[in-house]
C-alpha cells in the first residue's frame, strides 16, 4: 500500500497543491498530514484557511479517493479544533487523527498531536514529556487560545504538573493488537535517534515517545515538529530495534517521503518552489 507523509506545511498552499500532485503522481491510497497544517502569521485567523482553503484541499483528495489522515499541531490553535474536526468529517476519505486510530487496508493508524514542553509561549498542546520531566527556561509566561483571545499561565509549571504528561497521554490512546501492521504518527520526535536536532545543536525530542516505541514496536512512526533537524543532524529515518521512524523535516522546498508499506520502501524527496 503506497502512502506520502508530509508534516509542518504551516499554511504554504503552493505545498499544499504540490502535495496532491505528488499523490496523484504516486498513486498513494493515503497521505498522512503530521500537523502544523495551517499558516502562523495571524494565528487567531488560522480557522478562515481551514474554511476557505484546507476545505476545497480536502474535497480534491476525497473525490479522488485518496485518504487522508491529518490533525492540528503544536501551532494551530486549539480554539480550532472543533471546526478543523467538522470539516475532516464533511469527507469520508479525510480523517482527523488526533489521538484517534484509523484502518486503510490492514495497516492501523494511530494519531498524537500533544508536544513535550518548549521555551515558547503558546502552551494550547504542551505536556511534561514524564513524570521526571526537567523544564526548559522559558521566553515568558505561557499562553492559551481561549475564543476571547489569549489566557496568561501565571504559572506554567504548576499548571503543567496538572496535565497529563506525554507517556500518559501514548498510554491512554487505543494499542492496536497487531503492531506489526501500526503506523503511529506522533507530531513529537523521539529523542537518541538524530531525528530531534535544532539548529543550535539541542536534541529536542521526547523520551517518553522514544520508550514507547522501543517497547510496543510498531512497524512504522512518523514524525515532524523539528523542521531543520534532518539538515542538521544529517538523518531522516532511524531504526530502534525492529520500527522505522521516519522525520522528513520541512524548510523552504516542499519536502515529503513516500512510502510503500508493503515492501518498507521509502524516499524523501524535495521539491524547490517554481512560481
Ligand atoms: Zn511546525
Amino acid at each position: 500500500m503506497r502512502a506520502i507523509f508530509v508534516t509542518d506545511l504551516h499554511g504554504s498552499k503552493w505545498k499544499y497543491e504540490r502535495l496532491f500532485e505528488a499523490a496523484k503522481d504516486f498513486r498513494a491510497k493515503v497521505v498522512i498530514n503530521g500537523g502544523d497544517m495551517l499558516p502562523r502569521n495571524e494565528l487567531f485567523r488560522q480557522g478562515e484557511f481551514i474554511t476557505d482553503y484546507l476545505d476545497n484541499h480536502f474535497a480534491r483528495f476525497n473525490s479522488a479517493g485518496i485518504y487522508y489522515l491529518c490533525y492540528l499541531g503544536n501551532d494551530d490553535l486549539r480554539i480550532f479544533d472543533q471546526l478543523f474536526e467538522e470539516t475532516c468529517n464533511k469527507y469520508s476519505f479525510v480523517v482527523c487523527l488526533a489521538q484517534r486510530e484509523f484502518e486503510i487496508g490492514g495497516y492501523t493508524f494511530v494519531g498524537m498531536n500533544l508536544v513535550a514542553d518548549y521555551p515558547f509561549r503558546l502552551k494550547d498542546r504542551c505536556r511534561m514529556d514524564t513524570d521526571d520531566y526537567i523544564f526548559q527556561g522559558q521566553f515568558g509566561k505561557g499562553l492559551l487560545s481561549t475564543s476571547d483571545g489569549w489566557q496568561e499561565i501565571d504559572d506554567w509549571f504548576t499548571y503543567a504538573k496538572k496535565l497529563p504528561t506525554i507517556e500518559e497521554e501514548l498510554d491512554r490512546l487505543v494499542r492496536p493488537d497487531d503492531m506489526a501492521n501500526s503506523v503511529y504518527v506522533l507530531h513529537m520526535p523521539p529523542y537518541r535517534l538524530g531525528l530531534d536536532k535544532c539548529s543550535d545543536g539541542a536534541e529536542a525530542g521526547s523520551k517518553a515517545i522514544y520508550n514507547f516505541l522501543k517497547k510496543y514496536q510498531p512497524k512504522l512512526s512518523l514524525h515532524g515538529h523539528i523542521h531543520e533537524s534532518p539538515e542538521v543532524s544529517g538523518r531522516w529515518y532511524a531504526k530502534l530495534d525492529r520500527t522505522i521512524c521516519i522525520q522528513p523535516g520541512q524548510l523552504n522546498e516542499f519536502t515529503y517521503v513516500t512510502i510503500d508499506l508493503s515492501t518498507m520502501k521509502f524516499d524523501r524527496i524535495k521539491e524547490q518552489c517554481v512560481a
